[in-house]
């Protein structure tokens, strides 16, 4: 497979000084360019859409912001850092007293270096982001301050791309597009993604038909469950929330609500042979997008891969998540892991050996041609995949027990078809 390391990290470059939010023409702005990759549809849903137990809210703009000191000198700008300015506030333009300027300021004490990303989407506020150092040295004012804000009745913007496939069983993935300049959490998922999409896009053939969204977080998955839940209900087969793949440092994977769905299982079995040392997190340690699709009553069948997770490294919400925290290997590392989960989940089937007793492989022109490669261990893993295959273990399984990865199993399992000597059972066990 290209492994598209580079393709992802130039793509994420060009989208870090774009402000994003939950809504506005941040989103706009990196749908139509994510669309370059790949074509998607977006979707305007209004302000004021009940969605499930929510509302869409309000459209928010920024053009920018700044505050300056009592000599007019600039010691925050919007322009400088798109942290600085509190996601979602209202405007201002005011003069203020030290004391009145502090109440709107938000520091990490902890990180005296990092701006910290803050948003108040759901109450009306104002605030300013800076380093605890900047904080530590303000003078004594007064202060100019400005943020050259709207919030106005607009709508809620996602993407979408359908890939169908024979079948009309889905597998879906869904990453978010509503951080600021960030790269790990998050330009790293709508990246990722967009390129996974490229890739199923010039399949020759796809068992499954692909769905696949860039949504703001919570309020846009929220949304899109409560426009399309009974379809995929009835359709996902298996899905992923792509999130946080974007660094060098570990692999993570997070459970679905009970971790024993087709996902999970695709993601557990390619995790432990490419990152056998991964941190694994069950449902309870969620804060993605996984909290909306594995609610109860929408129950699909969906987990998450990702390297350093979300809220489980020191730079995470903060301005030290930049470019440099993520790398063309860390994300073309997910992208493989990723693609391992599609191509074991585009050949799961359950198989069984049509013979009794251990098929003859010389005798099918299998054993030499193995020979000639030169490995006793291509035929132990051949055989080994025979003696699993009864009909009851689909592939994940077979892999499990005989420790071979889902990759290689694919190969040998198209070999033993062409041979006569293996078949895929009608039904592709879903769980
Ligand atoms: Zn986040």
């Amino acid at each position: 497979m290209d492994n598209h390391g580079q393709d992802m990290y130039r793509l994420a470059k060009r989208l870090f000084p774009i402000c994003r939010s939950i809504t506005g023409d941040g989103v706009r702005d990196t749908l139509s360019i994510l669309g370059e990759i790949v074509p998607l549809k977006t979707y305007e849903v209004p302000t004021g859409t009940p969605v499930f137990d929510w509302t869409v809210p309000q459209e928010w703009n920024i053009r920018g912001g700044f505050i300056e000191d009592e000599n007019s000198k600039r010691i925050l700008d919007f322009a400088w850092n798109n942290l600085s300015i509190v996601g979602y506030s209202e405007p201002v333009d005011q003069i203020v007293s030290r004391e009145e300027l502090l109440e709107h300021i938000y520091s990490e004490p902890a990180q005296p270096d990092a701006i910290p990303y803050v948003t108040s989407y759901y109450k009306r506020r104002y605030g300013f982001c800076m380093t605890e150092n900047q904080r530590n040295a303000l003078g004594n004012g007064p202060f100019h301050i400005v943020i050259d804000s709207e919030l106005k009745d607009g709508a809620l913007t996602y993407g979408e791309i359908i890939l169908s496939g024979e079948s009309q069983q889905e597998i879906f993935l869904s990453t978010y597009i509503c951080h600021p300049s960030m790269a790990n959490d998050n330009l790293s998922g709508p990246c990722l993604l967009i390129y996974l999409a490229k890739m199923l896009s010039e399949l020759p053939r796809r068992r499954y038909t692909y769905r696949i969204v860039f949504i703001p977080e919570t309020i846009g998955s929220i949304t899109y469950l409560s426009k399309n839940y009974v379809h995929l209900k009835k359709h996902v087969v298996a899905g992923f929330n792509i999130s946080c793949v974007g660094d060098d440092r570990t692999y993570s994977y997070v459970a679905s609500r009970y971790g024993n769905t087709l996902a999970d299982k695709a993601a557990k079995n390619v995790l432990s042979f490419h990152a056998p040392g991964y941190q694994a997190y069950s449902f309870l340690q969620r804060g993605s997008d996984e909290r909306q699709y594995c609610a109860p009553g929408i129950d699909l069948p969906l987990c998450a891969i990702c390297r350093s997770k979300y809220g489980e490294y020191p730079e995470y919400h903060t301005s030290l998540d930049d470019l440099t925290l993520i790398s063309e290997a860390g994300l073309g590392g997910a992208l493989e892991v990723y693609w391992k989960c599609l191509m074991g989940l585009e050949h799961n089937y359950c198989y069984r050996v049509t013979c009794l007793g251990e098929p003859q492989l010389g005798k099918r022109g299998l054993y030499p041609t193995l020979s000639r490669k030169g490995s006793a261990n291509e035929i132990r893993t051949m055989t080994n995949f025979i003696a699993y295959a009864d009909g009851t273990n689909d592939l994940f399984d077979i892999s499990n027990i005989i420790h071979v990865p889902v990759d290689r199993l694919i190969e040998i399992a198209d070999i033993l078809r062409a041979g006569g000597i293996l078949e895929r059972m009608p039904e592709a066990r879903t769980g």
